[in-house]
């Protein structure tokens, strides 16, 4: 199963799965859209809800050759400010044993420690933490970065420039903060920081 490009020389590179595109990219979905021939790119570019690959600085000159081999699951996490999580969040399913036994597992649902349904133990409090996850197209062509709550997973986009330079601010900060030795990079921060970006028109079922 996957989404796919094809090339007249029988190339065949996977761009996703059932419109999760995160192998590649929306603006090389654009470039190789005419020499696909047969593959889904097309049909891809116009699903709204098609989930790209974030434009990492590190893979601009990437050839197809790069793309196929990506992790598609790839992202990168950091801290926000607890003002700028977003409310919305999914529960999280852990799995419960009996007490020294192995036996009699069972599957349970727990709030997301970031909502507010979320009941501390100890001193076991969360960090506000998000991930970067991909890139969504409206039908003007405009990018919204997609991110998600670093514990539930739940995707969300931001509304206006004030959320998307609070974003901006805190990804460099962290990266100042957080990031040492032959990683750090302010260069790579505020590069992967100016390519945030928030949504620009009113977003239908997807964030
Ligand atoms: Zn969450």
């Amino acid at each position: 199963m996957g989404d796919y490009l094809r090339l007249e020389n029988g190339v065949t590179v996977k761009i996703g799965t059932a419109g999760d595109d995160r192998y590649m990219r929306h603006d090389e979905a654009l470039q190789y859209l005419a020499l696909d021939i047969g593959g889904q790119i097309d049909g891809n570019l116009k699903y709204r809800d098609a989930l790209w690959r974030f434009p990492y600085p590190g893979e601009d000159r990437d050839g197809l050759m790069e793309i196929a081999q990506r992790n598609m699951f790839h992202v990168i996490t950091f801290k926000v400010s607890t003002r700028l999580l977003p409310d919305d969040h999914d529960p999280i399913c852990v799995s419960v044993h009996a007490v020294n036994d192995q036996g009699f597992g069972i599957n349970r649902l727990i709030p997301c420690p970031l909502s507010k349904d979320d009941k501390v133990y100890a001193t076991n409090v969360p960090s506000p933490i998000v991930q970067i996850y991909g890139e969504r197209y409206d039908e003007a062509g405009e990018a919204r970065t997609v991110f998600c709550c670093g514990y539930c997973e739940k995707p969300f986009s931001l509304q206006g420039d004030e959320e998307l330079e609070g974003f901006r601010k805190a990804f460099m900060d962290f990266h100042a903060e957080y990031i040492s030795g032959e990683r750090k990079c302010p260069e790579w921060a505020i590069e992967i920081a100016k390519r945030f970006r928030a949504a620009r028109l009113p977003i239908g079922a997807s964030p």
